[in-house]
């Protein structure tokens, strides 16, 4: 997605006063807690996530978990918006607080990480809004015995959510940097059932098809065929599609049985454009 600085240290701004307000009054965010409780919530502390391992590991370590500390009152904050925004899938909201986003971000912007915004992850991409990832997730409409493709690995954050969700995740990244990065911080996280490839996800990943669901994180100029075609019958694809600087629109499409699609239209979004292969470049 594209960043706004300005706007967005802006709106910045207004969430972290209205999230001091919100802390000082204590019962939207009491309440929020105990529901999450009741949900069974896995608490950051418990994430799995490894620290660094390097000469200062007790240091770390211990930084380490105050970190884990501080994030989970702000992750179980974004998670109350989140809801508030529209979100109220349990099994959803149980994979985003057990995901440790502060883990996907780039070092600069950890201090953001649990904010709702994208944020800048290297090589002119982001890693989406978590209200977005959300959202999106919630439209796979998933049951736990899937197999997904994604496409547009890029920190590995939406794979990382999709992993505590479905069997198995399969995650296309044109970029080879970001690939390897994401596939770091998925290991670091003890996540083993995301399967990663560097290539072009306009041509899916033929080898693994067909999946149960689709999920496109940056936008192409129209549906690509190919991710139609790797879709089981009743399999759902979700995807922003729009030309770069104009609106994209979330689309959700269900494959019928003789091969047409229905599609539904969703809400209006900004993707980062979906990059086209090298042979395909003008
Ligand atoms: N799902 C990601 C969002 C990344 S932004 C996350 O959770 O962080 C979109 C990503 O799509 C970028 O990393 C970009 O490099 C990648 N991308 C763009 N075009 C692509 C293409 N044709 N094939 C595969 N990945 C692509």
């Amino acid at each position: 997605m594209h960043i706004d600085v300005s706007k967005m240290i802006t709106s910045l701004n207004q969430r972290i006063a209205k999230l001091t307000a919100r802390n000082r009054s204590g019962r939207p965010f009491r309440r929020f807690l105990s529901s999450l409780a009741a949900l069974g919530a896995v608490s950051l502390n418990s994430s799995g996530c490894a620290e660094a391992d390097n000469d200062g590991y007790d240091a770390e370590l211990k930084g380490g978990r105050e970190e884990e500390r501080t994030f989970s009152k702000e992750s179980a904050l974004l998670l109350e918006s989140i809801k508030e925004k529209g979100v109220r899938n349990e099994k959803v909201l149980r994979a985003l607080a057990s995901v440790p986003r502060h883990r996907f971000v780039d070092e600069s912007f950890k201090q953001n990480s649990y904010d709702d915004n994208p944020l800048p992850i290297g090589q002119g991409q982001t890693i989406s809004q978590p209200f977005i990832v959300a959202y999106m997730t919630d439209a796979l409409n998933l049951q736990g015995d899937e197999r997904v493709l994604e496409i547009g690995t890029g920190s590995g954050y939406q794979a990382a959510v999709l992993s505590r969700l479905v069997k198995d995740v399969y995650s296309i990244e044109i970029i080879p940097e970001l690939a390897a990065r994401a596939k770091t911080a998925l290991t670091a996280c003890g996540i083993d059932n995301v399967h990663q490839k560097v290539g072009d996800g306009y041509k899916g990943w033929s080898e693994e098809a067909p999946f149960d669901a689709v999920i496109v994180t940056a936008a192409p100029p129209t549906i690509p065929d190919k991710l139609i075609e790797q879709l089981k019958i009743g399999g759902i694809l979700v995807v922003p599609v729009g030309e770069n600087g104009e609106v994209q629109w979330l689309l959700k499409l269900v494959k019928n049985a003789d091969g047409s699609v229905s599609k539904q239209t969703l809400i209006p979004v900004r993707f980062v454009p979906m990059i086209p292969a090298a042979s395909d470049r003008k």
